[in-house]
This record gives C-alpha cells, structure tokens and sequence, in this order.
C-alpha cells in the first residue's frame, strides 16, 4: 500500500516519511521551508535524482537541489515525485499549513492610480505583460538556495495576502510585504541574482526584477532611485536602489515581493534573519 503523509502547520524541515510499501524505510528527499500557503518550499535530493511537481518535471541543480511554492490560497496537497538515479523512488504530498489573511483599508492614493485614466491603460497592460514574461524565465542559476536577508529596514506597513480596498475600491490582494522608510533609504539585494527587469513604471513607479533561479524571483516597487541595469549580475547585499513613494503609494515604502514562475509568494517566510528594526 502506498502511504503518503498529507503534512499541516509549519515545520522548518521535513524529512520524507515511509516510501513505496515500504514502511520502515524513509525516503530520500526532504522538503524545508515555512510549508504553508504563499511560501517558497527548498528539496533536496540525491544528485542526480529527476524530481516531479504533480507530474511535471522540476528543474534540479547538479546536486540534487531544488525549489517550488505553494500558491497563497492553495488547499490542496502538492505532490513532489523523485526518481533516484540508481533506479527506485519516492512519492510524497506536501499540503500547505493554511494563513488567515487581513483587510486592509488604504485611503490617500493618488486617485489615478486607483482608478487610472483611459489613456494610460494600454501603457499599464504593456508593463503587467513584461513582467509576466519575465517571470516564465527558468534560469539554471541556484542563488536562491542562500536564503534571503530583509531588503531594506522599515516598519512593516503592509503584509502578505491582505484583502486591499484601496480609496474605498476593492482590489487584488496584496502579494507583497510593505516596509516603511524614509525617501532615500538604501535597498539590498537580499541574495545573489540577475536583473532581469529595471524600469519605471505607471502602478509599481521604479521597479526592479531580480532572477535568482529556478523561477524563483524577487521584485521592488515604488523606488526614488534604482542603482543597478537589466542583465546586471547582483550580489547579496549590494544597494540595488532607494526606497521612494513612486506608482501606486501613500508615502515611501518598499515593496517587496517574491515569485515562484507566476505564484506569488510571501518573501517574509524566507528570511534567514529577524528583520530589521524600524529607522
Ligand atoms: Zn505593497
């Protein structure tokens, strides 16, 4: 009989349970990270092994390494297949610990960007495609396995998941965690990666995509200033840019989100660190 062990509330790591009918012997990859909804998850299997997502084959790094999210509402388990290179496998479902997420009421928005006038629409759908695209990028690189430091310091002034209901009008969801500073305040790149996208945009004013692999990417919106250029390789810790009020803001913040291909993930979930105290 095949068991699976269907796995609720959060766990730093997971070691796989019983394999194929074989009660006693556990598998051989493990799966850590925050484990619920909205959060990016880190496998690690024997090198060489070829790893499935619900039946989709996942890129996998020379060792074995290899990374995947759950989607912020998802309820249902996610099913991580791994095939060992000396024959023989294991097959494993991982069902994300459920969030509970907050309304949040923003009022002060320039009202433009709220409800943005007709002749910019097309500008908006340009800018949303671009870095839809963007996000379809399966880079070879590993560099999200570092984890990631907080970018910038800064009351957190919005969190993941909240409904949004902006100038009275309900919106999307906010994907992204809020982080309240001063004009001007230095962003880090939480972790090595590529610039995939860095730009000035209508809703997201100075916006700046980083590749870190794999899919798994991060983004900063609403910069005063942005320091780096598309298809520039960053490092940990360098100034990427400044935290402004630029797009769709009430004052300067920062934006931070995190995605796995188009999921939207909570990048709050994987900070190694505490983040940092308010300026
Ligand atoms: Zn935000």
């Amino acid at each position: 009989m095949r068991r699976r062990r269907f796995l609720i509330g959060a766990s730093l790591s997971f070691a796989a349970g019983p394999a194929w009918g074989q009660a006693e012997k556990p598998a051989r990859f493990s799966v850590a990270g925050a484990l619920a909804q909205g959060s990016l998850a880190l496998g690690s299997a024997p090198r060489g092994s070829l790893v499935a997502l619900d039946g989709r084959p996942l890129r996998v790094t020379a060792d074995g390494r290899f990374a995947f999210g759950f989607g912020p509402d998802q309820t249902k388990p996610s099913l991580v297949t791994v095939r060992y290179p000396e024959g023989g496998g294991d097959s494993r479902a991982f069902t994300p610990a459920v969030r509970h997420y907050e309304i949040q009421r923003i009022n002060g928005l320039p009202q433009k960007t709220v409800t943005p006038p007709p002749e910019v629409l097309a500008r908006i759908a340009h800018e949303a495609e671009t870095i839809y695209l963007a996000r379809f990028t399966d880079s070879g690189g590993a560099d999200f396995l570092s984890g990631f430091d907080w970018p910038a310091p800064g009351l957190e002034s919005g969190v993941f998941g909240s409904q949004r209901i902006d100038n009275g009008v309900p919106v999307s969801p906010h994907y992204g965690v809020d982080m309240a500073a001063p004009t001007g305040t230095p962003i880090r790149a939480p972790a090595d990666g590529v610039v995939a996208i860095c730009d000035d945009y209508y809703l997201d004013g100075g916006f700046t995509l980083i590749d870190h692999g794999q899919g798994v990417s991060t983004s900063y919106l609403h910069q005063s200033k942005r320091l780096v250029k598309a298809g520039e390789a960053v490092g940990r810790g360098q100034r990427i840019g400044l935290i402004g009020a630029t797009g769709r803001a009430t004052g300067p913040h920062l934006h931070w989100a995190m995605n796995w291909f188009q999921l939207r993930l909570d990048p709050s979930l994987s900070t190694r660190k505490p983040k940092p105290d308010p300026l």
